[in-house]
């Protein structure tokens, strides 16, 4: 069922006006006719209270002379008056010493009459009115009177129909007014309504509700407008900037994937220089070291002291030089050699990388120990000159303490994270970034015997199988090479 609160403003408007109006009108029209009614029954009163002491005046003499004849035709006198059912006149004894009754009507009774001697009341549909009969100020009797109240019912009847029309005309016409007079303000405000709909479903925020009055309602109407006009602005600069935003990432992106690749190419151009030269410098190379050791064999002793030093020298420059070219040639295989990756079991590349250590892992009195290892994909050669370099360094770089080495692996998110934790010497964070740079060390060829290529390579393997490599170290703590690679199973996910 609809509740007020449910009903359209329209709805809700013309309902209060019509329901004030009407109520006003009801009290007000009840307020007339009982005034009206009282006045009536006030007027009856008074004329058949008129009639009664007249009639009671005249009726003195044959009550005082027991001439009940006299008073018979004193109240037949009554049947002028239609409205007059009955009259009596009462003895101070309370006896009925004459009656009249109008012609139809049942024989007249006395009615029962209250002590008072004057009064009237209306009683049933008829109004009993009694006065005293008085003689020389002595009370003698009562004269009594009972007429019918149609006259007052018509009247209340009429009264009633003629509020009624009054009340059926009235609620029309305040009806019609009402619904024309509120048009001025439910129209305002549906427009209101139909315009933020619009807004709302729509997200236009470009249309207007039109005020077509001055009063709050305009004021409301023009507020909601501006309203509406600064979010349309502030949509408009918002856009704007959302479209600079992207034509600037757009630029920015084009701008970045040109230098990636321009970066790409030239990577693969100096690869593939590096390639090129380290492989082709191999043989001259080969033709120098082999005369230069052929010089120092043939020669030794036989020239002057200067001349044997100068020898060693190169057969030594040679050496290092061929050793670096190999470390150079190996760097560059990485990229241009690469397998396709595989799952490899990291329990068999260990075991590999530490078979290939058995002689160092012997002279240095080194213990490596391992948790269990995952299968990752990869390039099982790479993976396994990737541990020999980190298990090879660890073993390298120790002091007085036999070297000791712990290999592990843990899932680290999409990830696995190895790490191969050492007790050696440790290292300056200052240099934790420059060591994976290709040919950097931090000790001199006599101290620890190496060409700086180790870790460039382990970056570039770790880089290639889609993980990154870095270090936690202190000097003099130990150091700890961690690197991560993609777990097979969350890069499934
Ligand atoms: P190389 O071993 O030939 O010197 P690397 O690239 O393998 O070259 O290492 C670069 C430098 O990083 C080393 O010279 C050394 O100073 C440092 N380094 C590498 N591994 C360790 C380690 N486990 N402990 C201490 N220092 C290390």
């Amino acid at each position: 069922m609809r509740t007020f609160s449910d009903l359209s403003i329209r709805e809700k408007l013309t309902a209060v006006s019509v329901l004030s109006s009407g109520l006003a009108l009801v009290l007000a029209c009840a307020a007339f006719l009982a005034y009206e009614l009282f006045t009536f029954r006030q007027t009856m009163v008074r004329g058949l209270g008129t009639q009664a002491e007249m009639l009671g005046y005249n009726s003195i003499s044959p009550l005082l002379f027991t001439d009940s004849d006299a008073a018979l035709s004193l109240l037949g006198s009554l049947r002028a008056d239609g409205h007059i059912l009955s009259a009596g006149i009462v003895t101070s004894a309370g006896q009925l010493f004459a009656s009249y009754a109008r012609a139809g009507a049942a024989p007249a009774t006395a009615p029962n009459l209250p002590s008072e001697p004057s009064g009237q009341r209306f009683d049933q549909g008829k109004l009993v009115l009694y006065r005293p009969i008085v003689s020389a100020g002595k009370q003698i009797g009562r004269l009594y009177i009972e007429s019918d109240t149609r006259e007052f019912d018509d009247r209340v009847r009429l009264y009633a129909a003629i509020t009624g029309l009054v009340l059926v005309v009235s609620l029309v016409v305040a009806l019609v007014i009402s619904g024309r007079l509120h048009r001025g303000i439910s129209d305002p405000i549906l427009g209101l309504v139909q315009t933020a709909k619009t807004v709302s479903l729509e997200q236009n925020y470009s249309v207007r509700a039109v005020a077509r009055t001055r009063d709050e309602l305009g004021l409301l109407v023009a507020s909601f407008n501006e309203m509406l006009s600064q979010i349309q602005n502030r949509d408009r600069a918002l856009q704007q900037a959302r479209d600079d935003l992207e034509r600037r990432v757009d630029e920015r992106t084009r701008d970045l994937a040109t230098q990636a690749q321009e970066l790409a190419r030239s990577n693969a151009e100096l690869e593939q220089f590096a390639y090129v030269a380290s492989h082709d410098l191999q043989e001259p190379l080969r033709m120098v070291a082999s005369y230069t050791q052929l010089l120092a064999r043939r020669y030794r002793g036989r020239l002057d002291a200067n001349a044997d030093d100068f020898i060693g020298f190169a057969v030594d420059g040679v050496t290092r030089m061929q050793t670096l070219i190999n470390d150079l040639l190996t760097y560059s295989r990485i990229g241009s050699q690469a397998k396709e990756l595989v799952d490899v079991d990291c329990e068999t590349v260990f075991d590999q990388a530490m078979q290939n250590l058995t002689t160092s892992l012997r002279e240095n009195g080194a213990t490596v120990t391992h948790d269990s290892l995952p299968v990752v994909r990869g390039d099982v050669t790479q993976l396994v000159q990737l541990f020999q370099n980190l298990i090879g360094n660890a073993i390298k770089f120790h002091d007085a303490a036999p070297p000791r080495v712990h290999v592990s692996a843990q899932t680290a998110g999409r990830d696995y994270r190895f790490s191969f934790l050492d007790n050696g010497i440790g290292i300056d964070p200052e240099y934790q970034e420059k060591i994976f740079v290709i040919f950097q060390r931090l000790h001199n060829r006599s101290e620890y015997p190496g060409t700086g290529i180790g870790l460039a390579i382990c970056k570039k393997i770790v880089e290639r199988h889609g993980g990154h490599i870095w270090v936690e170290s202190q000097t003099g703590k130990g150091s700890n090479f961690c690197f991560t690679m993609p777990n097979r199973k969350g890069a499934a996910t």
